[in-house]
């Protein structure tokens, strides 16, 4: 059977991973949480006590990491960082260390490599427009800002962190703030993506619904 490759953008916490993953199990795809990799990169860097805002210092660090999958999992440097990645110095940097071009060039390469014979679902914020601009289905995702705080804070919560609705809602808006306005591969809508608003379906309808298009593109000619 015809695969093909399935691109979710979109803004923080509105369920693209959550989504991507079940679309993935679905199709028997692979699926690749690509900010998970932006978040590994920023761990990695804080670690070492590296300076965020000094580009070629952060350049100079990238040859040391190694990001990996394992299943669901994300390896850096062969440690599971499945949960070190969701934590708040990460959150509040990831934007920043995402807009540094040689972390892209590097996560971008990696990002297409997976994808070269595809087969994929991939959730992040240049999918569409920069990692695989021909990707056969292209999903731009949307929710309202107080039903994506209140969705992060329990998954935050399933994994064992808490943190108030307030924090949770500051730091989406910033990220977005700083995601949508960088120089390098900002965050937007493709222009032959779908858009979804989210706000009012559930995680099983969005699941459906992807599916269904994949689906209706697969049988395609
Ligand atoms: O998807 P998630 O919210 O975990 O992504 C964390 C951050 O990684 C985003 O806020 C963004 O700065 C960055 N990112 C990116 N490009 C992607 C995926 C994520 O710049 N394709």
């Amino acid at each position: 059977m015809k695969k093909i490759v399935i691109a979710i953008d979109g803004y923080s916490a509105c369920g693209k991973s959550s989504t991507a993953k079940q679309v993935a199990a679905r199709l028997g795809y692979t699926f690749i949480d690509s900010g998970a990799m932006y978040r590994a990169v920023t761990l990695f860097l804080l670690n070492n006590d590296v300076n965020l805002e000094d580009a070629e210092q952060v350049e100079n660090h990238l040859d040391q990491l190694e990001i990996k999958f394992d299943g669901d999992s994300i390896l850096l440097n062969g440690d599971n960082v499945d949960t070190a990645i969701r934590t708040k110095p990460v959150n509040e940097n990831v934007s920043i260390v995402s807009a540094i071009s040689s972390v892209r060039r590097k996560m971008v390469n990696q990002q297409q490599s997976i994808g070269k014979d595809k087969g994929v679902v991939m959730d992040g914020r240049d999918i569409g427009t920069v990692v695989f601009p021909d990707a056969e289905l292209k999903v731009f995702m949307t929710a309202e800002m107080s039903i994506r705080a209140k969705r992060r804070q329990k998954e935050l919560l399933e994994k064992g962190i808490e943190e108030t609705l307030e924090s949770i809602e500051r730091n989406l808006e910033e990220r977005d703030e700083v995601d949508s306005t960088r120089e390098d591969s900002p965050l937007m809508k493709a222009d032959d993506a779908l858009e979804i608003d989210t706000t009012h379906i559930t995680l099983e309808e969005q699941i459906t619904q992807i599916e269904q298009l994949a689906k209706e593109k697969i049988n395609e000619d």
